[in-house]
């Protein structure tokens, strides 16, 4: 076993033989010329002068030696449908796929948006844009039609690619319907609207001229041959709209050369996987985590990704364990939120099936609680692994290395610093760097490694101001996370940076109390809130799902229940982030990624009215804290 601490040392005092290492992982039509450049920064450039192509290397470059092992498999427990693809078919499609793209007048720089549910197609219509050279610009499903006409507007597509409807929890799921909406709105529409025509939704209109058919164009390329086309390594390869501070949202663009050489990296000594294994990661492409560990990682690996259409408990709670033991996956990658949709079911559940090929649960995107960590850690009887990043980075900022070297978890870390990452806690008003056990903001001592965004989309003054214009004195990436590092040098999560309660002068994260809430038997998940006080200035309020709806069926159970929970507070915390309230729920709102909506939750508190809902998984669930708030 190698010392990850001196691979990690190494990736930071010698970027470019570090780095310059890491790109033998992947394939190069011409090799780079220069690993790292930082004439202007905050940018950066790596891997000057290098040619590569993301589907070349996700696919092409696989076939002589792995043809006929499996690259992607589709199951959907909504419509029953599976399909598999050996490298061999994959390579075919893509090629389909990228003639009729080409036929609709799609080339190099060109934008295509995406706006597909989880389907094999929508995968393939990544790498049929990555090997024309195109950009393109994958929507979640879930947003509704002025959030995509925003990014449309943004973006500029020639070509627009989407699906009549997907499918959630056993119903239709319209999505050509809301396309028709958004290009109605838009400023800038595509010319074309490709179509994957599943027979979902009889009600689904045609528009004349501009609504193209996938299934006919595709049969009339079936033995196309499309070449790479090679594009410079910091050409962009796509574009991921997330939301920031203001109303527009930020179209993340991501180079070519860093993403795959970073991607490759990480699948060796993150995710310690190895090819021809396969993978499973639980989250949609119109994500981060889609992007890099459905599709490109796992397939720039060797390894086979499984893409899942429908819900981690849908026909029962054993679906996603089944799937790991029908398909032998060794690394599977999902979220805290759905473990603990997972912890209020049966935990036989997890004994269920033979998991004997899994090897690891990576988890993100959220704080991970201890409570669900111990619960899925004891459960599953493989190592979880939480790692931290963000749609920025495009991989993994704090995480454990597994690949190089056995560290221990310490639970609610995500890790320490992942190699390339200069990572600072710093005081979130002077800079000035925080030591062990005091907590800052978490911050990247430029230059970004590899695989982080190179710009926001169109406004590189965006790229700046947002991101490194924090402190006048230093240029540093600001994630906007608060954080701290223990004396044994691993880095805790304490919540976003913005989202603060300041009571009576005393900063609380709000991930601080909700992990104490969370450390209550009774609860299953909780949302806390600054709610506005007179005197205080602000004050927490919880909003609390409990295990057990028999607890608080009456006015006595609920006053007794509070009160046993306020105490588990104060006795982990003290009586500063004492809850001012809780209010019990049967569900909190979230996006269809399985954020919470803390904005909502925290307007609703305070008598105010909500802001964008787009990304509202359960109206309901809203509805619940309105009514909890009221009585
Ligand atoms: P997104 O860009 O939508 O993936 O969200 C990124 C944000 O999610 C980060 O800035 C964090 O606030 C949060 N996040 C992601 N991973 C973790 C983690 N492992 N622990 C705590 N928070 C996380």
């Amino acid at each position: 076993m190698r010392d990850a601490q001196a691979f990690y040392r190494r990736s930071i005092s010698d970027p470019d033989g570090f780095w310059g290492e890491q790109a033998q992982l992947i394939d190069w039509h011409v090799p780079p010329k220069q690993v790292l450049a930082q004439s202007n920064p905050p940018f950066r450039r790596w891997f000057v002068g290098g040619e590569t192509n993301l589907c070349h290397n996700a696919v092409d470059r696989h076939l002589a030696e792995r043809g006929e092992q499996p690259a992607l498999i589709y199951l959907s427990t909504e419509t029953g449908e599976e399909r598999y693809y050996t490298f061999t078919e994959l390579h075919r499609e893509v090629n389909r796929c990228a003639a009729v793209l080409r036929s609709l007048g799609v080339d190099k720089g060109e934008r295509v948006v995406i706006y597909m549910p989880m389907i094999a197609e929508a995968v393939i219509s990544m790498l049929a844009c990555a090997r024309l050279g195109a950009v393109h610009s994958v929507v979640f499903g879930g947003f509704a039609a002025h959030n995509l006409a925003l990014r449309i507007d943004d973006a500029k597509p020639c070509l627009l690619i989407c699906a009549d409807a997907g499918m959630r929890g056993g119903r239709a799921v319209p999505y050509k319907h809301l396309v028709d909406d958004a290009i109605a709105q838009a400023k800038c529409p595509p010319a074309h609207v490709l179509i994957v025509d599943r027979g979902l939704d009889p009600e689904m209109q045609w528009r004349h001229g501009r609504d193209v058919d996938y299934r006919d164009l595709r049969e009339q390329f079936s033995d196309a041959q499309v070449p790479i086309t090679w594009l410079e390594s910091n050409e962009p390869s796509y574009i991921l709209y997330t939301s920031g501070t203001t109303g527009k949202p930020k179209g993340i663009q991501r180079d070519v050369g860093g993403y795959a050489v970073a991607l490759a990296a990480s699948m060796k000594h993150i995710y310690n996987a190895q090819p021809g294994e396969t993978m499973f990661t639980t989250s949609d492409i119109g994500w981060v985590v889609g992007h890099s560990y459905i599709v490109y990682g796992p397939l720039i690996h060797g390894m086979a990704s499984i893409v899942y259409e429908g819900l981690p408990i849908r026909p029962d709670p054993g679906v996603w364990w089944k799937i790991v033991q029908d398909h032998q996956v060794s690394t599977m990658f999902s979220s805290p939120t759905a473990i603990r949709v997972l912890k209020k079911q049966d935990p036989a559940w997890l004994k269920k099936y033979d998991l004997s090929s899994l090897r690891y649960l990576f988890l993100a995107g959220e704080p991970l609680d201890e409570p669900t960590s111990r619960w899925i850690t004891d459960g599953l009887g493989v190592p979880v692994l939480d790692h931290y990043w963000q749609t920025e980075t495009g991989w993994a900022m704090l995480t454990l290395l597994p690949g190089i070297e056995h560290q221990p978890v310490k639970f609610g870390s995500p890790g320490f610093p992942a190699y390339g990452f200069n990572i600072k806690v710093v005081n979130e008003l002077t800079g000035q760097e925080c030591g062990a056990g005091e907590k800052g903001v978490l911050t990247v001592v430029p230059p970004l490694p590899p695989g982080c965004l190179s710009t926001v989309w169109g406004d590189d003054e965006r790229y700046v101001n947002s991101y490194f214009g924090q402190f006048e004195h230093e240029l540093l990436y600001f994630s906007s996370d608060w954080a701290l590092r223990d004396a044994d040098g691993y880095y805790f999560i304490l919540g976003r940076s913005d989202d603060v309660i300041n009571t009576a002068g005393h900063r609380l994260g709000t991930r601080e109390i909700e992990e104490a809430l969370q450390a209550h038997p009774a609860l299953a998940e909780v949302a806390v809130v600054g709610v506005h006080d007179e005197v205080k200035g602000q004050v927490p309020v919880g909003f609390c799902v409990v295990k057990d709806p028999a607890l608080i069926a009456s006015a006595a159970g609920r006053a007794e229940l509070e009160q046993s929970c306020i105490a588990k507070v104060t006795e982990l915390l003290g009586p500063v982030a004492k809850p001012h309230r809780l209010h019990f729920v049967v569900a909190l709102p979230k996006t269809r990624s399985g954020k919470l909506l803390r904005r909502s939750i925290q307007a609703l508190a305070e008598g105010r009215e909500t802001g964008d809902l787009s990304t509202l998984d359960d109206p309901n669930a809203l509805e619940e804290i309105r009514r909890a708030v009221a009585q």
